[in-house]
């Protein structure tokens, strides 16, 4: 564990000690994702929903402000990034991350090149990195293209996206467009040389009035190759990957304290509202283990009748005998067929706010390990359930770590949770990851 000194300045809000390292993520489940790598690589975490009005939980050497700015317009996602910069400021955080998507979703006008500069002025800066590499999903950066799996991310299906489309591969390119100060590149050929060289190439690169530079990276290795380089920049801006060398830069070395949660306890759930295929899988490896499965029907909801109700009576007798699903899940004919019938957003609303229902309802009954699969699903659950912080734990499938939140639903020990996004987790994970617990 890191040997801390706190910083005097820094108890206004951290009243169990200063942060080392403040993370600002722009959605939920990316938040998540970059916590999990900083806990595998030995740091103390707890992720936040928002930026929290009081102080921290639990002492740990990282917090992740997960934020909802993407997609929102530049404006109104600098304002929340400053806010999570000034909260984790006052918790004594040394250094900071933006963390993006590893596909570097924005748009021509944001909000990755906006809100990267809103932090360097902020911090008064005048260099910064930004890599979306994360080669354990096969997101690698090469002459600042970035590649998901063989194909340049113009190929990849991101150029199809619905809200931030992805035309151009040149990260270079992609930045600038979004950016007043120059934008440059520290390739491959430097990254291998190792710590001295880049640091080298990060001293020419300012010497041209480079501000941001994209940074190649092709494996795990070009990862750990950077990361002394980035030693004592105040901003770091990256997808996850460049988190699993960040905590060695602070004496933190991997061990099993750093994913310790509270005992785990009480009934067990999952609640399913991700139509993604693996999902599906999942859901079908659970009920073929022979353990209790219910489906929520979207059109019962919309036609006024009480699921949650309905579904927590069904559940309640069951509990005490091991863990059931309740689940949305369906394939993509049967969505669209309910889209049709409901609208596509109403739907999707209609039914993540009856899976919240029904997810605190089970919290009530005694629930205290539950999984949420879907990212959509979870924030609601999340919210419904009037959780602000959830501490990480280690992981049960890339991705998707096992949490601890405090919540008034769950008076006393709190409750364990594992959030998992669409395409994440093998086809056992809702087995699985109760047996991890
Ligand atoms: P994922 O992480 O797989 O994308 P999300 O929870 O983010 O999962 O999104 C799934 C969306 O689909 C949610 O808005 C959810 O309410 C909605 N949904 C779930 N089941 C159904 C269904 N049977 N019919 C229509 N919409 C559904």
């Amino acid at each position: 564990m890191s040997a801390t000194t706190p910083d005097s300045a820094a108890h206004e809000v951290a009243s169990v000690g200063a942060i080392q390292l403040g993370c600002i993520a722009d959605d939920f489940t990316g938040a998540t994702d970059l916590a999990s790598n900083l806990v595998r690589a030995g740091m103390r975490v707890v992720q936040t929903i928002g930026v929290p009005g009081g102080p921290l939980d639990a002492e740990v050497d990282a917090v992740v402000v997960a934020l909802k700015t993407r997609t929102v317009p530049a404006a109104e996602a600098i304002a929340q990034s400053l806010r999570a910069l000034k909260w984790l400021q006052e918790c004594g955080a040394r250094q900071f991350y933006f963390k993006y998507c590893s596909t570097f979703d924005s748009t021509a006008q944001g909000n990755i090149g906006p809100v990267t500069e809103a932090l360097m002025d902020a911090l008064n800066i005048d260099f910064t990195i930004a890599t979306p590499a994360f080669p354990d999903n096969q997101r690698t950066v090469f002459k600042g293209h970035l590649f998901v799996g063989d194909m340049l991310l113009s190929d990849s299906g991101m150029q199809n996206h619905p809200l931030t489309p992805m035309r151009d591969a040149s990260l270079v390119r992609v930045l600038q467009a979004q950016c007043r100060r120059k934008v440059g590149l520290i390739d491959y050929q430097v990254v291998a040389r190792g710590e001295t060289a880049i640091r080298e190439r990060i001293a020419q690169l300012r010497r041209e009035d480079v501000a941001i530079a994209i940074v190649d990276a092709l494996s795990n290795d070009d990862l750990l190759r950077l990361a002394p380089a980035l030693q004592g920049m105040p901003l770091v801006t990256a997808g996850s990957g460049v988190a699993i060398g960040l905590p060695k830069n602070f004496g933190i070395a991997p061990s099993l304290q750093a994913c310790a949660l509270p005992p785990a306890r009480g009934l067990k759930a999952v609640v399913s509202g991700s139509c993604s295929l693996a999902t599906g899988r999942q859901v079908q490896a659970f009920i073929q283990s022979g353990r209790p499965a219910l489906a929520v029907d979207p059109l019962r909801i919309a036609a006024g009748v009480d699921v949650a109700a309905e579904v927590l009576a069904w559940a309640q007798p069951l509990l005490a005998s091991g863990a059931v699903l309740v689940y949305s899940t369906a394939d993509a004919n049967t969505v669209k067929s309910v889209q049709g019938e409901i609208g596509i957003t109403e739907a999707g609303v209609m039914v993540e706010h009856a899976l919240a229902a029904i997810a605190h309802g089970l919290v009530a009954l005694g629930v205290r390990q539950l999984i949420v699969a879907g990212g959509e699903t979870s924030g609601a659950c999340v919210q419904t359930l009037g959780i602000t912080q959830m501490q990480i734990g280690a992981q049960i499938d890339p991705g998707v770590p096992w949490c601890h939140a405090r919540t008034a639903v769950a008076p006393g020990a709190g409750l364990h949770l594992a959030l998992k996004s669409g395409n994440f987790g093998a086809d056992d994970f809702f087995t699985k990851a109760f047996t991890l617990l």
